[in-house]
């Protein structure tokens, strides 16, 4: 489906200039960066359970939820809200967003996980982004729905977590995803990533110029920068996931969830073993064919560099899985065709 591109040797980053450049021996400028920061900074031991125990002691309020736990139904997020319930008792408010194009399978996996883990579950589902998705799609390939898609659930968790006094937003972010615990999604789209120079300038563009055109979604915000910021100055929240702490493999806390709580993994998903909703598909299709690669290949990338995955299993996850029939299947709902593929 893609014509084949330079990889780093070392990690699944391929060549795409200017940002990411490959040198004589294969590797590319994001390891070499990785490397040498690694013997410059001093050694810090890894996050640790009582490092998480600590940070829920200490944002416990008296309200009616300890958390709210952003729960797609895939196999992370709803982890997160086993352990938050079973294994901390705390009493989690699970928030699962539908920008409309969530699997029937994903949504039943967050609906059964919440009732029988008996945590209040909270579900929101919107028409609103269909219309933008459609003109990204159309009009400016190069934009990730992705991005435009988590500004706007960043924003809305924010909101509900105002709404109902909730200190701490949990989320199943892996390792790769962030390590850092506040401002994760800034951290994972912001502007001072090399990886995502290109795709970050893209939303940017697209965003600014859609909601001054577009008098609906005059209130979207711009950038995640702006998300953030905003929901500081309205309400305090800490932003963690168990993963960074928890020494649990995904296979583990996945079996884990499987047999208590009848979790299912869907049929088709890309990257493979992940949950994502049917767009996905469509994101992943214009980032490749614009920028050579996902944000899928930048996490797995980041978690060779970290030890954490090697890089044969991150280049099994990452081969493209779907074909032409499953990208217009989805395509279609947005009344767009992929022609050339
Ligand atoms: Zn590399």
């Amino acid at each position: 489906m893609f014509q084949d591109r330079k990889i780093c040797k070392r990690c699944v980053m391929p060549e795409s200039k200017p940002d990411i450049r490959l040198n004589e021996e294969g590797v590319c400028n994001l390891c070499l960066e990785y490397e040498k920061n690694k013997g410059r900074q001093k050694k810090q031991r890894p996050p640790l359970e009582s490092d998480l125990t600590a940070l829920l002691k200490k944002y416990r309020t008296k309200g009616e939820y300890d958390c709210l736990v952003m729960c797609s139904g895939g196999k992370d997020s709803t982890a997160a809200l086993y352990f938050m319930k079973k294994r901390y008792k705390l009493n989690p408010l699970a928030f699962t967003f539908d920008n409309g194009f969530e699997t029937e399978e994903a949504l039943e996996n967050a609906r059964s996980a919440s009732e029988k883990l008996g945590a209040d579950h909270l579900l929101f589902k919107t028409d609103k982004m269909k219309k933008m998705f459609a003109d990204a799609v159309k009009r400016h390939p190069e934009v990730v729905l992705c991005h435009l898609c988590s500004i706007w659930y960043m924003d809305l968790t924010f909101r509900m977590a105002e709404r109902f006094d909730i200190p701490v937003i949990v989320a199943g972010w892996t390792r790769g995803q962030s390590t850092e615990r506040a401002g994760v999604a800034e951290y994972r789209y912001g502007k001072d990533r090399r990886e995502f120079t290109g795709m970050g300038e893209a939303t940017r563009r697209f965003l600014k110029e859609y909601t001054r055109e577009n008098p609906g979604y005059r209130d979207f915000p711009k950038s995640i920068e702006e998300v953030i910021k905003k929901a500081r100055k309205r309400h305090r929240t800490v932003e963690i996931s168990p993963h960074w702490f928890l020494p649990y493999s995904e296979e583990e806390y996945t079996d884990l969830i499987t047999k208590e709580l009848g979790w299912k993994a869907p049929e088709n998903s890309y990257p493979a073993k992940s949950t994502n909703c049917g767009l996905n598909f469509l994101s992943v299709y214009n980032s490749m064919k614009h920028y050579g690669y996902t944000h899928y290949h930048v996490e797995m990338s980041k978690m060779i560099r970290a030890g954490l995955m090697t890089r044969d299993e991150a280049l099994e996850s990452l081969a493209i899985n779907f074909d032409k029939e499953l990208l217009n299947f989805w395509a279609a709902k947005l009344g767009h065709r992929f022609e050339e593929i």
